[in-house]
């Protein structure tokens, strides 16, 4: 049981951890540098978190950008205002991901101001790959899970980069309060936001996009922020000034 609820909460923050740092706040919004070394430590880092559901950094970039363009407008890839329900809503975001796919194919250029590191990506965008993670996700399972009613969780593990954007883009955009009256929806779903690293500050980021801080009133806390602050005194990444 403690081995399960270790590599249950393990999984979910280091999967974050890649998520709002890499994917977000630096392949997305460029809010700090890094050397092309390290750069690729994390796309290792990415590809062991997500596993199973790994996210290519460049097309995650591309569609969060569009996100931003087209906020809960007709455009926007992943909106609950222009969803009904958790189903359709996730259904949008995957055919927009696989939309996404075939666009970079037919126009590789548009991925030219993303990180990419096409050796790497293409080994691990593959279904061998993601399937081993799930093989290994059930063998731990096997191993460790004192019944079968835990295996229940296996699908969250091999889901839990699309689970983490399911929850900052529907909830992020449809509960909570505002601090910014902005033309979009977005909303800032927990005061003190210890379960998605400051990703649902949903309301101030998408006030000051490329601001590397999502707290903005004196009770919230940016755990992503702090995070970067940490690594940025160790100079494993540069905060632009
Ligand atoms: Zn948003
Ligand atoms: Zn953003």
């Amino acid at each position: 049981m403690i081995a399960i609820l270790i590599f249950f909460i393990a999984h979910w923050y280091l999967s974050l951890f890649v998520q709002t740092i890499f994917l977000h706040r630096y392949a997305s919004h460029r809010m700090f540098s890094m050397s092309p070394m390290v750069e690729k430590y994390f796309f290792i880092l990415t590809a062991i978190a997500q596993g199973t559901s790994y996210l290519k950094p460049s097309l995650y970039g591309i569609l969060h950008n569009k996100h931003h363009e087209h906020s809960d407008k007709e455009k926007d890839p992943h909106s609950p205002v222009m969803s009904s329900n958790y189903f359709s809503f996730m259904f949008k975001t995957l055919v927009n991901y696989r939309a996404g796919e075939e666009m970079i194919k037919n126009n590789p250029k548009i991925t030219k101001s993303y990180p990419s590191w096409p050796v790497f990506e293409k080994l691990v965008d593959t279904y061998t790959y993601r399937l081993s993670f799930l093989l290994m996700y059930i063998l731990f399972y096997l191993y460790f899970a004192p019944s079968y009613w835990y295996f229940i969780l296996i699908p969250v593990h091999a889901l839990m980069g699309p689970l983490h954007g399911f929850i900052v883009n529907w909830f992020g955009h449809k509960n909570g309060y505002r601090n910014f009256n902005s033309n979009d929806n977005s909303k800032n779903t927990l005061p003190v936001d210890l379960l998605m690293s400051g990703e649902l500050y949903q309301n101030n980021h998408h006030k000051f996009p490329n601001r590397p801080n999502f707290a903005v009133k004196f009770f919230e806390i940016d755990f992503g922020y702090i995070t970067l602050l940490i690594m940025n005194k160790f100079r494993i990444i540069k905060l632009k000034s």
